[in-house]
Formats: C-alpha cells, sequence, structure tokens
C-alpha cells in the first residue's frame, strides 16, 4: 500500500491547476478595509422597486407551500412559461419552454453549463476582448483552448478631443476570420459588453454569423445587460440572424434584468439539441435552483410582458434612469480630467487616467499593472473604488488598456454626486493621502 502524504494526495485536481484566485477577493477586502465610495461592482446601492421585492415575498408565503420545495430540475414550470412567452416574442419563433430553455444559478452557471457541455480536450474557444473574466478559466477547465481577440479603437477616431463611444471599439475582420478553424468548437460573445459597453451591430454581428456557419462554430451569446441599452442603440439578438438560432445559445440574468443581483438566477435558450448537454452538466452540479425566487421572477416578468411597449416597464424605466446616470459620469469624468469611453449600453463606464498619473504616487503598489496599482492607491488614498480593466483582458493584451478604469454608474443620485466631489477635491489638489484620516477596520475579514 503507497502511503502517500496528504500535501501530496490531496492537491487541487489537474484540470484546476494553473488558475488563479479571482481578483474580486482581494478588492472585496480592499473595500471593507477602506469602506471607498463603491464606483466598483455591478450592482445598484439603491432601493429596488417594491413590487420585485413584494414578489419574492409573495412567493415564499403563498398558500401554494409547493412553492417552498424542489421544483423541477431544469427550470420551475411558471418561470420557463414567462420566459419562454417573452423571448418567443422578441426573436420571433415559438421557444419551447421544456426543451429549448434551462434555469441556471446566475448567468454565471449558465456559462458554466454551456462551456462544460460542449468544450472538449483541444477544442478552440474564441473569446472577444475585453471580456467577463470567467469565460477563461471556464474554458481552460475544460481542456479547450482560449484563443483571444481585441476590440480596438477604430482608426479612424482620430481626433484626442473628440468623444469616444464604445462603438468605436471594432474588430478587425481579417484578425476574425484568421482565428477560425476546423479546431474552433465556439465563440464567445456579450453584448452589450462589460466592461465597454459596446452594443454589437447587425453589420458585426452578421460578420460573426458568417463565420459561425462556415467553420460550423457554436456562438455562446451573454446578454444579461440586453435591457440597458441607451441613444438609437438596438440590441439585436445573433440567435435571430439566418441560420443562427441553430447554433446559439443565449444567456440571461434575472439579477441583471430586475436589478436583483443577489437572487443568482439566470437561463439559457437554444435549440433542444445543444440545451440538452447544458442540461446534463446542471443535473450533475446543482440539480434544481431555488424555488421561490423562480416563482417571484416568473410573477415579475408576467407582470412587464403585459405592459413591454410601455414606458412603465421595468426594462424602459431602467434604461431611461441608467442613461441619465451614465451622462453624469461622464461628465463628472471629464471634468475630473479622466475621458471617458461613452457606453451604448450596460451600467459600466471606462475611462482613461492618464492624464492623473502623476497625482498619484503608484510606487506604493506592487502589482505589474499599472490599472491594478492606480484603483488600489485610489481606493486607499482618494476612497473611490473603480476595478481595474486589465483584468478583463489575456496575459497578451493586459496593457491595452492599462491607463483605464471601470466604474460602474448604477449608484443612486447622491452616491453619484459623493463620488464627484471627491474626485473633484482629490483633483483640486497637489496630493491628498486619505489614508490616516480613515477609522481603522473592525475587522479584516469578510
Ligand atoms: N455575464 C456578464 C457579462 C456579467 O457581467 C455577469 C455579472 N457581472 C454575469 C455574466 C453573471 O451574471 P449572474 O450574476 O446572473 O450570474
Amino acid at each position: 500500500m503507497s502511503c502517500q502524504s496528504i500535501d501530496a494526495k490531496f492537491q487541487l485536481p489537474q484540470r484546476y491547476q494553473g488558475q488563479i484566485q479571482s481578483f474580486w477577493d482581494e478588492y472585496i477586502q480592499l473595500t471593507l478595509k477602506y469602506k471607498p465610495m463603491n464606483l466598483g461592482l455591478g450592482f445598484t446601492d439603491g432601493p429596488v422597486p417594491q413590487y420585485i421585492t413584494d414578489a419574492l415575498a409573495a412567493a415564499a408565503k403563498s398558500p401554494n407551500s409547493i412553492v417552498n420545495q424542489y421544483t423541477r430540475g431544469s427550470g420551475h414550470p411558471r418561470l420557463i412559461q414567462a420566459l419562454s412567452t417573452l423571448y418567443s416574442q422578441l426573436v420571433d419563433r415559438k421557444i419551447d419552454p421544456i426543451n429549448e430553455m434551462l434555469i441556471t444559478i446566475g448567468a454565471y452557471e449558465a456559462l458554466y453549463a454551456t462551456i462544460q457541455g460542449h468544450v472538449d480536450e483541444g477544442d478552440e474557444v474564441i473569446i472577444i476582448e475585453p471580456f467577463f473574466e470567467c469565460y477563461e478559466p471556464m474554458v481552460k477547465i475544460c481542456g479547450g483552448v482560449p484563443r483571444f481577440i481585441p476590440l480596438r479603437l477604430n482608426n479612424t477616431t482620430t481626433s484626442s478631443n473628440s468623444e469616444i463611444n464604445s462603438s468605436d471599439y471594432v474588430l478587425d475582420d481579417g484578425e476574425l476570420e484568421g482565428l477560425f478553424n476546423e479546431k474552433t468548437k465556439m465563440i464567445i460573445l456579450n453584448t452589450p459588453n462589460n466592461p465597454l459597453g459596446k452594443v454589437f451591430s447587425r453589420i458585426e454581428l452578421t460578420k460573426i454569423a458568417e463565420l459561425c456557419q462556415k467553420y460550423n462554430v457554436l456562438c455562446v451569446s451573454d446578454e444579461v445587460y440586453e435591457w440597458m441599452i441607451f441613444d438609437d442603440n438596438k440590441h439585436i439578438r445573433i440567435c435571430t440572424l439566418p441560420g443562427m438560432w441553430e447554433r446559439t445559445i443565449t444567456i440571461g440574468s434575472a439579477g441583471k434584468t430586475f436589478s436583483v443581483t443577489g437572487w443568482k438566477t439566470g437561463w439559457a435558450y437554444g435549440p433542444a439539441n445543444l440545451i440538452i448537454n447544458l442540461k446534463m452538466v446542471h443535473q450533475n452540479c446543482v440539480y434544481n435552483c431555488p424555488t421561490p425566487i423562480q416563482e417571484a421572477i416568473a410573477i415579475i416578468f408576467e407582470g412587464e410582458i403585459k405592459r413591454l411597449d410601455s414606458p412603465a416597464c421595468y426594462f424602459n424605466v431602467l434604461a431611461a434612469e441608467l442613461k441619465k446616470k451614465r451622462d453624469f459620469m461622464a461628465e463628472f469624468l471629464n471634468e475630473n480630467g479622466m475621458k471617458p469611453i461613452i457606453p451604448q449600453g450596460g451600467f459600466f463606464m471606462t475611462a482613461n487616467w492618464s492624464a492623473l498619473e502623476n497625482k498619484a504616487d503608484l510606487s506604493t503598489e506592487l502589482d505589474t499593472q499599472q490599472d491594478f496599482r492606480f484603483t488600489k492607491w485610489m481606493i486607499k488614498n482618494v476612497g473611490v473604488l473603480a476595478m481595474p480593466p486589465s483584468a478583463f483582458f489575456s496575459d497578451t493584451n493586459k496593457s491595452m488598456m492599462e491607463h483605464f478604469v471601470r466604474y460602474c454608474f448604477f449608484k443612486t443620485d447622491e452616491n453619484l454626486q459623493t463620488a464627484a466631489n471627491i474626485l473633484k477635491e482629490w483633483t483640486g489638489k497637489v496630493m491628498t493621502i486619505r489614508q490616516n484620516c480613515l477609522p481603522a477596520p473592525p475587522n479584516d475579514s469578510i
């Protein structure tokens, strides 16, 4: 009998090795310690409409006590029915709620089930940068090979004074086609994109769709910000383009849709022969999602479906509210010397801080990437939390947005104003050190 040491025997399995701990943990720790104005994390700090929280209370208190028990594994009947009613209208085809839809623990699990359910050892997966950072490790855990392509600033956007919009970031068609080959299994698209806020146009999506069909590739379309679209932009679901339903899994999130990220409920829809692969993964890790939360989301969707075209529909209320916040943030960032990229959708704004570099002492931070240094320095010395965009790039392209930060503008007007004031105070001074003024945290742990 071999007698390996505990350390040797209980190492992380090979498939997880090489993964690094999520950078979010460190930023959450810093937030707890320094208590900055939180423009980092992707959720609102304001109240959620009462009818939304009431729906959860009503679900839990339902006289039908079955609502508090296990429900159907791949989706609570009332929720899949509501989602199928909604998306059948939006994608202009009848979606079969039983076979063409899966409810998951957040969009995160939908991504996991889609990637695990399709990617095999050696399969190549095209990932558009910047990207929601779990895509890369999820692909690698399956033995897949990520192939990255960055959105680049269109070289016709020349004047350094002109406003930059997220639509100015584009894929190079030749570079994109160059990544496709017989090993390509999947491409992951995120529209509106986190962190840039880019909403892919019909022309851009058509190019991706043509390549998917030419090389027989599955398109995973992460559309968690589908309702947060501004100005004249339009959210186009790639599964509606000719020949794409057969090869697209579309992913959504109730947490993002109804501003309740803590409810962690998402979904995937697509053709039955693909969804069945996700169901296999889901069945072997989560099995079923919380029933009262699914019931509540179903109740809320049923209400919104009845008033989709009304300005009172939450989807329209949210987009209008976010647009005002986006514009306010763009204004105060510009005033303070940060050059924002105006997002077409979502609730994040990236901004270039190069002009403020001489106001921060980045030598006090040890990270390789400048944006990690800058954001940490800002948390400790100025009191505003932003996320570092280089975390949304592959190793090769991390420097592309190293002089940017990512702010979330889905914050109360008061908090946005406070953030604006803090930045103004900082940029108006030679060097403000806030670190020593802050009370010591009661406890360092989460
Ligand atoms: N995709 C993107 C692009 C995201 O930004 C997020 C959350 N930040 C998710 C998926 C995960 O969504 P959920 O909270 O529903 O798991």
